[in-house]
């Protein structure tokens, strides 16, 4: 059956009535994207998710299938090679939704910047080589002067520029993303159903988790599913999903962070192409300026969270 509102019922109806192999608590991007492996694999798979699809961190994102150049800073060569590897199975599979959009990295002469001119075009080179593009590639990376920088962005500040770089990257629909693997995966027989919650696990004899007890929210009504493995993939709900059952002395192993973007109408921020730079203030992070249809975001923050994950809100601190 296609995927489709009616998919939501046959597949409740489904998850009650077997044992799963794998049952997926969480319908992020890693979550979708599990269930494709399981599914394509042949395992009987079931996954819920308890908001819409990519509604948690998923449709959060910077909307990047970035490279990760900033790890070659530190020459960590693997974590770049499996960012650029798996970015180029996205392509592959997926043309449609990773799109090519070269990135513009100003240099500006301050104090504990990430790139010198130097270290930025031996990162751009190995990222390349990295990602196979080739020099002759019309997306091959480019050394910029400052005048070649501010033509490419003449509102960037003038005062301490020493150049720039441009090499590739590519936008991303993040929410589209996990849609296509969730069909893909529903196509591959996977029973997939949103606004369901795991609100408790179930136990065998030897007190192994063996499935869970689900909430429809939209009728409230709970029912088990049983399965062989049970995983979860609930990204920063994750402690709150491991412990379900022990509400009373959870075992916390995350470090919730918020990560806040500002979104503007273009005319205010009008910039031709994303950049990506420090952020000016010794302060570890990195900048990304986005254009995206009529509006400009950038950001983002990174400070801890503790407050509501289904809502989270935007504080003038972290405008500020
Ligand atoms: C500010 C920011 C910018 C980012 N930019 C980029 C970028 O440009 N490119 C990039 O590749 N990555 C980016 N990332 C990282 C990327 O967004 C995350 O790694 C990814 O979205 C995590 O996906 P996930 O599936 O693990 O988690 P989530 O997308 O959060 O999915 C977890 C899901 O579990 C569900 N869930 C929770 N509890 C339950 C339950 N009890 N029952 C059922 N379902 C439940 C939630 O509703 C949620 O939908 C960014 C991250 C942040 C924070």
């Amino acid at each position: 059956m296609k995927f489709n509102y009616q998919t939501r019922e046959h597949a409740i109806e489904k998850l009650q009535d077997r044992t799963l192999d794998l049952l997926i608590i969480g319908g992020g991007i890693t979550g979708a994207g599990v269930a494709l492996q399981a599914a394509a694999s042949g395992l009987e798979t079931g996954l819920i998710e308890m908001q819409d699809f990519a509604e948690g961190t998923s449709s959060r994102s910077t909307k990047l299938v970035h490279g990760g150049i900033r790890y070659l800073k530190n020459f960590d060569v693997e974590v770049v090679a499996d960012t650029v590897g798996e970015r180029a199975v996205v392509q592959q599979i997926a043309p449609h939704v990773p799109k090519p959009d070269p990135m513009l990295m100003p240099i500006y002469d301050e104090e504990g910047s990430t790139f010198s001119m130097f270290r930025l075009k031996v990162a751009m080179n190995l990222y390349d080589s990295l990602a196979g593009i080739n020099s002759n590639s019309e997306f091959a990376n480019t050394m910029l002067t400052k005048e070649e920088v501010l033509e490419h962005q003449p509102n960037l500040k003038q005062e301490g520029l020493l150049g720039g770089g441009q090499y590739l990257d590519f936008n991303n629909s993040d929410i589209r993303l996990v849609v296509e693997n969730i069909k893909r995966a529903n196509q591959d027989g996977a029973l997939i159903a949103n606004r369901v919650k795991a609100v408790d696990y179930t136990f065998d004899e030897n007190g192994k988790v063996n499935g869970v007890v689900a909430e429809d929210l939209l009728n409230g009504k709970k029912f088990e599913i049983n399965a062989r493995y049970v995983i979860n993939t609930t990204g920063p709900w994750s402690d709150k999903t491991r412990n379900l059952n022990k509400p009373e002395h959870p075992i916390e192993m995350m470090r919730p962070t918020k990560g806040v973007h500002l979104v503007i109408d273009r005319s205010k921020l009008e910039v031709s192409q994303p950049i990506y730079f420090d952020s000016g203030y010794n302060d570890g992070r990195m900048i990304f300026v986005i254009p995206r249809e009529k509006k400009t975001y950038f950001g983002t923050t990174d400070t801890d969270y503790h407050g509501d994950f289904e809502h989270p809100t935007v504080t003038q601190a972290d405008v500020d």
